[in-house]
């Protein structure tokens, strides 16, 4: 086996854009044949779209790319979630389909785990898929799923067995949300945008070649995809922008950015803005005030040391270790930052902060920051859930008591009502 090394790598990435990087082809066009070169997902094994890197190479791989400004696969939205997922868990016909379409940017995920009566309990989840003549019929209700209202395929955690504890009822799918049976509602948020859905299943259907995985293993499945989503919200990830450049090929990435990111526009804000508090308090004047000074030192220490802790973290990652809870820490703390960073605005900007439209501050950008601070909170398990996880994963305190592990789930006390269980 070729031992590979920083050199040899970029070495050889260097030689192949060379030969067939071309801002002038289709969007799909280019990613195809970088997908089919294994180098636009160095790290995955090489029968499947990869080249079997260690993740400690892949930054070469990302730099020669940034060096010439080639477009890189797509990496927008869930469909990063649905792809890790899909390579861990899927069969190899279920890889063929879904693996090329969504790197290429062709399909378009969803993440449908969430209810009504069911967030921070997602084990309690009570879709229901139920087998009937040759495929999976789904009835029930998710909530909260971002950007619903344009994903071609959900990844659709739903209970098969009532019969049995309730994490192990569970079955993870594949959807196809354009059917019939699937009704998507927005939902219109505090800060104006309506970037998640209810999403109503009526008799909608899955054939049994999209179950992921083995039947009752979904809570497994599940698990993997929540590893992914909060490794990714540890506050030094980027959000999805469309590489500068001119030609065919960036022209079709800012479209489709435009598109795939508009449900994360407020994203930025929603992590606090620490970047604009040091201008705003120098634009105010308020940087001569003793008290703004000291929180926004406050602030930014806080915010620098979340940062080294992520960045441990990932630096952890590219040796190979695999992911542990720091993923909850880093969460966690990036919550307590942009919850810091949103006083410290509103410190700055006094009630004026408020204020949105024209001659508002910053265009209303402050005004969003506070209403949408709070759903950093929420995403991904809340504050509260990521507690619990490091007190019983890190720091080795008892489990929390329950009553609902060790029964059936049809005797489980429940708060949503659904006719006939
Ligand atoms: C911006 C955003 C995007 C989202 N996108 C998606 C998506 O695409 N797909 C999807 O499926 N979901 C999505 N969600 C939903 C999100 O995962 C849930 O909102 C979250 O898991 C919390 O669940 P819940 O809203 O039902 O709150 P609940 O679970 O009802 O929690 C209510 C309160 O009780 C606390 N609590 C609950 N259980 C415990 C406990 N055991 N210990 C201590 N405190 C507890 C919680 O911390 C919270 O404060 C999104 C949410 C947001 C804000």
């Amino acid at each position: 086996m070729t031992e590979h090394t920083h050199e040899t790598v970029r070495a050889e990435v260097r030689a192949w854009l060379q030969a067939n990087w071309d801002p002038n082809l289709g969007l799909v066009e280019w990613r195809t044949k970088l997908i089919d070169s294994g180098w636009g997902q160095p790290t995955w094994p090489t029968e499947w779209y990869g080249r079997g890197l260690p993740a400690s190479l892949a930054p070469v791989v990302e730099d020669e790319m940034q060096r010439i400004g080639a477009v890189g696969i797509a990496k927008t939205g869930i469909r990063r979630l649905a792809a890790a997922t899909i390579l861990a868990h899927g069969t190899p016909a279920q890889k063929e389909k879904w693996l090329r379409r969504s790197m290429s940017g062709e399909d378009t995920w969803c993440q449908l785990f969430s209810e009504p009566g069911s967030g921070s309990d997602l084990a309690g989840a009570m879709t229901r898929a139920e087998f009937k003549g040759n495929r999976w019929v789904i009835n029930g209700q998710k909530v909260w799923t971002t950007s619903a209202h344009h994903a071609d395929w959900g990844l659709l955690l739903a209970r098969t067995d009532w019969d049995v504890p309730k994490h192990q009822g569970l079955t993870y799918f594949v959807i196809d949300m354009h059917q019939p049976g699937v009704q998507v509602h927005p939902l219109r948020q505090m800060n104006g945008h309506a970037s998640f859905n209810q999403v109503f299943f009526t008799d909608a259907e899955v054939p049994p070649e999209h179950q992921i995985d083995a039947l009752g293993k979904g809570w497994a499945v599940a698990t993997t995809t929540l590893m992914h989503e909060r490794r990714e919200a540890d506050g030094i990830r980027t959000w999805g922008q469309a590489t500068e450049g001119t030609g065919r090929v960036y022209n079709e990435e800012r479209a489709e950015t435009a598109t795939v990111m508009e449900p994360y526009k407020w994203y930025p804000q929603r992590a606090g803005r620490v970047d604009l508090v040091i201008e705003r308090a120098v634009a105010t004047g308020k940087n001569h005030n003793p008290i703004v000074r000291q929180e926004v030192a406050r602030l930014l220490t806080m915010a620098k040391s979340a940062e080294w802790t992520a960045r441990r973290s990932r630096a952890a990652q590219l040796q190979g270790k695999p992911q542990g809870p720091e993923g909850s820490l880093g969460k966690l703390a990036s919550s307590n930052v942009a919850r810091l960073s949103a006083q410290v605005h509103t410190l700055i900007t006094g009630a004026d902060a408020m204020l949105t439209g024209v001659d508002s501050p910053m265009d209303g950008v402050i005004a969003e920051i506070l209403v949408s601070v709070p759903a950093g909170s929420i995403a991904g398990g809340t504050d509260e859930i990521q507690r619990n996880i490091i007190s019983e994963r890190v720091l080795g305190m008892p489990k929390e008591p329950r009553s609902d592990n060790d029964r059936p789930f049809r005797d489980v006390p429940k708060n949503v009502v659904t006719p006939g269980r």
